[in-house]
């Protein structure tokens, strides 16, 4: 084929899976692979991800690699890693995604604004200074010399891997590092620590940073126009599947967890709910999780039995039941309540009308949930598309399109790599638009 196409890998937690589109965003070729096993040591890490990226690179049939226009990577968020920015070598990390530095924690508080995101001991910013104060650093800065340093996420590090660029990321990336999207710039209580020379520069997600390297496009038999583009986070990308960017427009993810991300005009940012926005070009994605979600169901019902007791419920008709679904103590959002019990009582004879009453429920935290944007000062939600395995559920759809009062739909896409395939799709547009 000659028509061009884009290319999005998605690092999530438990595996990585490339999506190729063409313009239209119709998917011409999709793989994916586990991370080979790891042995220990947590350098190994980013080797195994170096091995999932190349097998992944490896499987896309070559009749298609001439025509890639152009690569994003998205990776999962505050995995963090220290590298060499002369030639890549990484120094320390991955530091993942959930690991908590908290013995940064205090140092964090201490120079950022009360309740910013990065407060928080698995943040970005906690991993750097927890780093930067630790006695490896020193023996290491005196190996490769302080200034030659410089943070990177899993995914500019990835990036990194094709057009051999160190120290470049993104702003949904650098959120959790302390970059503020709004300036487009790191704050001055940040610029004005002894790390600061660590930063990572930072662009708009799905912009081109370079051309695939040589060696690399030479082997793979890549087009010499191939160009790599900045990345995202994995929950952005999944985001950027749903294909939805106006205002009021929002996609809930009925996951373990349920997840809701809404497009607004204004930026939203609550810790104590733990609401944060992320900018997506000129407008924000306010996010929020709460703990209920289908983690509840599973301890209740076998997916099958979901299925089935599902069939006898009428969504049209209100359950009177109200309960508060959690798999156990503690609420954030919509609620902030770390002593908050789960309520699952009382519980009806027939497992369907128990079953009603939770998926009502859930839809009515659900609904709280964009309530309490509203309120924070977000756009209202006009629309809702539905990820997870939750959106298999068509009675559930139709209890929350009742009980949200919009329209509820199934999302067509919801992988991540889709999204990031989206991304490279626009920073190659971006380049046609340069140069005609
Ligand atoms: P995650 O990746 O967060 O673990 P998934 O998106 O794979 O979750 O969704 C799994 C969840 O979907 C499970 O917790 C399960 O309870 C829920 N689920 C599966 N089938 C149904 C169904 N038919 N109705 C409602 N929920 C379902």
């Amino acid at each position: 084929t000659s028509e061009p196409l884009f290319l999005g890998i998605d690092f999530g937690t438990s595996g990585a899976r490339y999506a190729l589109v063409d313009k239209q965003g119709a998917i011409h070729s999709e793989g994916k692979t586990t991370y080979p096993l790891q042995v220990g040591t947590v350098t190994n890490r980013a080797s195994s991800w170096m091995e999932a990226l190349f097998h992944l690179l490896g499987d896309i049939p070559t009749m298609y690699r001439p025509s890639i226009s152009s690569i994003s990577i998205d990776g999962t968020s505050a995995t963090t890693l220290i590298v060499d920015r002369n030639n890549g070598e990484v120094l320390a990390g991955p530091f993942m995604y959930d690991e908590s530095f908290a013995d940064a924690l205090p140092a964090v508080e201490s120079i950022a604004p009360a309740n910013h995101a990065v407060c928080s001991g698995s943040s970005t910013l906690c991993k750097l200074v927890s780093w930067w104060n630790s006695s490896s650093r020193r023996s290491t800065t005196t190996s490769s010399g302080d200034s030659a340093v410089v943070l990177m996420h899993q995914s500019d590090w990835l990036l990194s891997l094709l057009h051999g660029q160190y120290g470049v990321s993104d702003y949904n990336n650098a959120l959790k590092v302390g970059y503020d999207p709004e300036i487009d710039s790191y704050p001055g209580w940040l610029l004005s620590q002894p790390y600061a020379h660590m930063l990572p520069s930072v662009r708009a997600p799905g912009v081109p940073v370079g051309s695939i390297k040589e060696d690399l496009r030479t082997q793979l038999g890549f087009s010499k126009d191939c160009v790599v583009c900045t990345g995202t986070t994995d929950s952005i990308a999944a985001f950027l599947a749903a294909r939805t960017t106006e205002p009021g427009k929002a996609v809930t993810s009925l996951g373990s967890t349920l997840a809701v991300k809404l497009v607004s005009d204004v930026r939203v940012d609550d810790a104590r709910f733990g609401v944060y926005s992320h900018r997506l070009d000129d407008m924000w994605l306010v996010g929020g999780a709460s703990n209920t979600g289908g983690a509840v169901l599973r301890q209740l019902f076998s997916d099958d039995q979901l299925v089935a007791l599902s069939e006898e419920i009428d969504p049209s008709v209100p359950s009177p039941l109200d309960y508060y679904p959690l798999p156990k103590k503690g609420e954030r959002f919509p609620v902030s309540d770390p002593n908050m019990m789960p309520r699952l009582q009382p519980r009806p004879e027939s497992d369907a009308a128990y079953l009603h009453g939770i998926l009502e429920s859930i839809a009515r935290i659900e609904a709280d949930g964009y309530r309490l944007l509203r309120e924070l000062g977000a756009s209202a939600v006009e629309e809702v598309f539905t990820a997870g395995g939750g959106a298999q559920n068509d009675k559930w759809t139709g209890i929350r399109r009742r009980v949200l009062g919009v329209p509820v739909r199934k999302a067509e896409q919801t992988e991540a790599a889709y999204g990031a395939a989206l991304l490279a799709l626009k920073g190659a547009t971006k380049i046609t638009q340069k140069t005609t």
